[in-house]
């Protein structure tokens, strides 16, 4: 089996609450997402799904996704897309770096591996760990009393875990915890996500105000010796994100016990093979795992699926469920959120088909 064809279409993904507001004013209202195919010379075609936070999350953009398979894509002609070590050194030697162009490719090799063994990919991940996966949502930063309504609606839905979008003005962010805090039971989790917004000092005073609550600090400051300063000098559960983005920086983060809880992005860390790596070092670690992406649609809500439901129960603290934020949908057969949580299916490969009508032709083909 060899790979013939590599391509990719795009997508707009508008968001069903108009937009979504992070650390800084960042801001998105439509999301461009990229759907990359492989296609063997037999016919057989898998497929992934990139979609990066805007180009000023992470060192990713949307239409690097596209131009990034042009420069790789001819390297892997020829490649069995099976063979995921081999395919994935393959493109560490052609490509320094651009850990999110690869992953698109990788989550489509996956894909296929599933449908030519006849297996979900989660069992090809190391199986099924119970029946279902846990959810957080994400809370776009509005003002306090807005966040706090946004809590109390996706509680009513049956989310028990919470992300709030903070890292803006310190005294504000006090009160949007304090404010969505309130809302919630003792069987709940809230995190303030900080997303590197918070300069060390702003960091300080926040996690102090805010100690007599029960809530997890998500990387609050730009660097990783900020964060682990801040990490320090505070009690609360602490998770690292942004900065964690390769085996190397997880394991200096474990050995200076930086975080109790670190969040794997499929494509900050190249896709599913080295999100696997990452994750089964961290249950080996013992460390809990919050399993996603950057963003993204239905093939990315299957990717995070069969990724999360293949991690074991007591180190998946959540998983996001991206489809259930957006108005469009890319692919049928992607898991669907019921009361918070999701399933990966148990059909072949990630279990998904495209719907050709809303990803039109491809804009980007190598052969
Ligand atoms: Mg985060």
């Amino acid at each position: 089996m060899k790979i013939a064809r590599i391509f990719a279409h795009t997508v707009d993904l508008p968001l069903k609450e108009g937009t979504y507001n992070w650390s800084g004013g960042k801001s998105v209202s439509i999301f461009d997402s990229t759907i990359v195919g492989v296609e063997t010379e037999c016919g057989l075609i898998g497929y992934g799904e990139v979609c990066p936070l805007g180009p000023f999350y992470l060192p990713a953009y949307a239409k690097g996704v596209r131009a990034g398979i042009e420069e790789l894509g001819p390297h892997l002609i020829g490649y069995d897309p099976r063979e995921l070590g081999v395919l994935n050194h393959r493109m560490d030697a052609a490509f320094k770096g651009h850990a999110y162009v690869k992953s698109g490719i990788d989550i489509a090799c996956w894909d296929i591996l599933g449908k030519a063994s006849n297996l979900p990919v989660c069992t090809l991940m190391g199986g099924f760990h119970g029946e279902k996966v846990r959810l957080y949502r994400a809370i776009s930063q509005q003002s306090p009393e807005q966040m706090a309504e946004s809590v109390a609606t996706y509680k009513s839905e049956g989310y028990t875990r919470f992300q709030l979008k903070v890292g803006g003005d310190p005294d504000t962010d006090i009160a949007r915890i304090r404010a969505t805090r309130a809302m919630l039971g003792d069987n709940d989790r809230l995190v303030a996500d900080a997303n590197t917004g918070w300069t060390q000092h702003e960091a300080m005073r926040v996690v102090r105000a805010v100690r007599d609550l029960d809530v997890y600090i998500e990387q609050p400051c730009l660097t990783y010796e900020e964060c682990l300063a801040i990490r320090r000098h505070t009690d609360h559960p602490f998770v690292m994100d942004e900065n964690v983005d390769s085996l190397q920086m997880l394991l200096r983060a474990k050995a200076d016990l930086a975080m109790d809880v670190i969040n794997l992005k499929i494509s900050k860390l190249g896709g599913l093979t080295k999100a696997k790596q990452a994750r089964d070092l961290c249950v080996s670690m013992g460390i809990a795992m919050t399993l996603e992406d950057s963003w993204g649609g239905d093939i990315t809500t299957a990717a995070i699926a069969h990724f999360a439901h293949s991690t074991p129960e007591e180190f998946r603290f959540t998983a996001t469920d991206f489809n259930s934020y957006v108005t469009v949908s890319n692919a049928s057969g992607a898991p669907q959120r019921e009361q918070g949580f999701m399933q990966a299916s148990r059909e072949p490969g990630l279990g998904i088909t495209p719907n050709f009508d809303v990803i039109g032709e491809p804009v980007v083909e190598v052969r």
